[in-house]
């Protein structure tokens, strides 16, 4: 696959889809910026992995709901490789409890962690990608932003939240030729999901017409078909990856 840019930054790169995410893009020609907050050893294996499968791997830290960090940290790359071509958002938290229970600042951390920092990421793309008139961007949503889920009104209101968010970006971006778009992963096997009970998975599998879970590596493939020019004329759109758990 062709992409406009040289270079992505993921968030939340360390592990899990992430991680994946950075692989895949790695492994198509680009420079992944390794964006974690907490993890340092994860980062830095994953960087070694990469660098010793030919490709381009940087490192850089940050907590993606602290603006000034997610601004200094999109200049540096700026600065660093002359450009930002691709941006993932894909750093992402739940923090789930029915609603009668949920306190607001409970609602209020994953708005935060999920949507504030989306938001941020693609401002500062676009006024980045709009002197270069060229970039994409894909910003990893859920199918509960889809579809909503009890005990998630906080992750769903966060996750449908980035998707008619993006789609307003793709509008603002698109007469300079940048592109957002949107993923909304079903069940992924990561540690997100791995703290779901037992009884619950067994359901869910039970109706996912697909009958298992996502890889990591699904959700990066498709991640990189919507930066990369094979996508070129699609923009604000929503890509579900989901086993058809929802259609
Ligand atoms: P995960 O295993 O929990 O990994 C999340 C990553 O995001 C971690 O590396 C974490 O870093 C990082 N992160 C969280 N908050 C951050 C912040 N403020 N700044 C920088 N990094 C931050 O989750 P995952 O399953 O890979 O999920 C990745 C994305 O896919 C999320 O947006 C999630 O909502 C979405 N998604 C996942 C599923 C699923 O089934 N797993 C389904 C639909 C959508 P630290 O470890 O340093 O905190």
């Amino acid at each position: 696959m062709q992409f406009c840019g040289k270079n992505a930054l993921i968030t939340g790169a360390s592990k899990s889809i992430g991680a994946d995410i950075a692989r895949v893009l790695a492994g198509y020609g680009l420079k992944v910026w390794i964006n974690y907050r907490s993890k340092p050893e994860l980062a830095e294996g994953l960087k070694n992995e990469i660098e010793s499968q030919g490709g381009k791997a940087a490192i850089i830290q940050f907590d993606a709901t602290n603006e000034e960090a997610f601004i200094e940290a999109i200049a540096t790359i700026v600065e660093s490789d002359g450009e930002l071509g691709h941006l993932v958002n894909n750093a992402g938290i739940t923090n789930d409890k029915l609603a009668l229970r949920m306190k607001t600042d409970e609602f209020m951390s994953v708005i935060d962690a999920n949507l504030k920092s989306s938001f941020i990421g693609c401002r500062e793309a676009l006024k980045v990608m709009s002197k270069q008139r060229f970039g994409s961007v894909v910003n990893i949503a859920s199918i509960i932003g889809e579809r909503g889920n009890a005990g998630q009104t906080n992750y769903a209101a966060s996750k449908g939240g980035m998707i008619a968010m993006s789609k307003s970006f793709a509008y603002e971006g698109a007469a300079r030729n940048i592109r957002f778009n949107c993923i909304t992963p079903g069940f992924v096997q990561t540690d997100m999901t791995s703290e779901l009970k037992e009884e619950l998975k067994e359901y869910y599998l039970k109706n996912i017409p697909l009958g298992r879970f996502a890889t990591g590596m699904e959700i990066a493939q498709s991640t990189a078909f919507l930066l990369s020019e094979s996508a070129s004329y699609i923009t604000g759109e929503v890509l579900k990856v989901n086993g058809g758990l929802y259609m």
